[in-house]
């Protein structure tokens, strides 16, 4: 189609949950291994693209966007870039984002754009990417974009950009209570750092080379909420918890009022609570807004980063 034309792209960009994480032993160049069970959420942002001379990039929608950057250092725009320049296309893009995945908020929004403009801008300029190709680039963008590309249910090692499928059947209903603050994910990082070093010597020492406990991928593969429910883990809630000791009441809030269990998803500060099916999540959801928490439900897993037709 000729430019003239402003053909639009839509894709969908699905935030994340990670249902278990675990942090591995600080390493020389001050990054850890971790391991992750990963889940596709229905909680998604939408990337739109049309051509343009130059690249560029707007974002409206339902969540808090002081904190989402509108110049080149926007992780979309980035991602845009890197195809270009990896495939020789020479014009540009105008990139429009509809935001409703928290922003820093641990549920991997950015990342979840990233994947998508990837795609969108593939569809858009035909540059036709191998799959090979798009999983370096989406590598190179971040440690999560991976997983944004492929969704559903997976494992990650290495920085968590390793990834394996995870056998997984069935689906979950989640409540997730957004916060209006942010959490910086090297600032928990530290401080999980700090905690360990504190205490070394009172906790067992970190694996080097963590990965998923094995109960975790059997209340996977057996589909049940109230198996996944017991298992749920994040090696980073405590430090989010210490940083934002207010997260600890929302915590017991859902706890109290029929959640499974709830977890600090990611790096917080967003905590996600698995319900036992849809009714327990509408009533959670209802119980939790009379709280004045601001909620919003979600299911998983979904697919990865997708385009839409029009
Ligand atoms: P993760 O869990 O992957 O570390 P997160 O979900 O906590 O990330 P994001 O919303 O992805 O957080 O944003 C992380 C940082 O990236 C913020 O500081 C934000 O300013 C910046 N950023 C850049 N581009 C975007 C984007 N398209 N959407 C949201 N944040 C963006």
């Amino acid at each position: 189609m000729s430019p003239t034309s402003s053909p639009v792209v839509r894709a969908k960009a699905p935030g994340k949950v990670n249902v278990f994480l675990r942090v591995g032993a600080i390493q020389d160049d001050g990054y850890h291994d971790v391991a992750i069970a990963y889940q596709a959420l229905s909680l998604s942002d939408e990337v739109r693209v049309r051509h343009a001379d130059d690249f560029r990039v707007s974002v409206s929608g339902t969540v808090e966007l002081g904190r989402v950057p509108i110049d080149e250092s926007n992780i979309a725009v980035k991602a845009a870039k890197l195809l270009a320049e990896h495939t020789g296309y020479t014009g540009g893009v105008a990139i429009d984002i509809d935001k409703h995945v928290p922003v820093t908020g641990g549920m991997g929004g950015g990342s979840a754009d990233a994947a998508a403009t990837l795609i969108a801008c593939d569809a858009l300029w035909g540059t036709e990417i191998s799959r090979d190709d798009l999983f370096a680039l989406a590598r190179q963008l971040g440690a999560d974009v991976p997983f944004a590309l492929t969704g559903g249910t997976a494992i990650g090692t290495g920085r968590g950009d390793e990834l394996s499928p995870a056998l997984a059947k069935g689906g979950y209903e989640w409540v997730l209570a957004l916060a209006d603050f942010g959490l910086s994910t090297p600032a928990v990082y530290a401080e999980l750092d700090r905690h360990r070093e504190q205490h070394a010597g009172e906790i067992r020492p970190a694996d080097p080379r963590p990965s998923v406990d094995s109960d975790v991928l059997q209340a996977l593969r057996a589909g049940d909420p109230h198996m996944l429910a017991e298992v749920l883990h994040n090696d980073l809630q405590a430090a989010a918890l210490h940083l934002e000791p207010s997260l600890g009441r929302v915590l017991e809030l859902g706890e109290s009022n029929g959640a499974l269990a709830g977890i600090v998803s990611g790096s917080g500060p967003t905590v996600a609570f698995l319900a036992a099916d849809r009714d327990s999540a509408l009533e959670l959801q209802v119980a939790l807004s009379a709280a004045r928490l601001n909620v919003v439900r979600a299911s998983g897993p979904v697919h990865g980063a997708r385009i839409l037709s029009e």
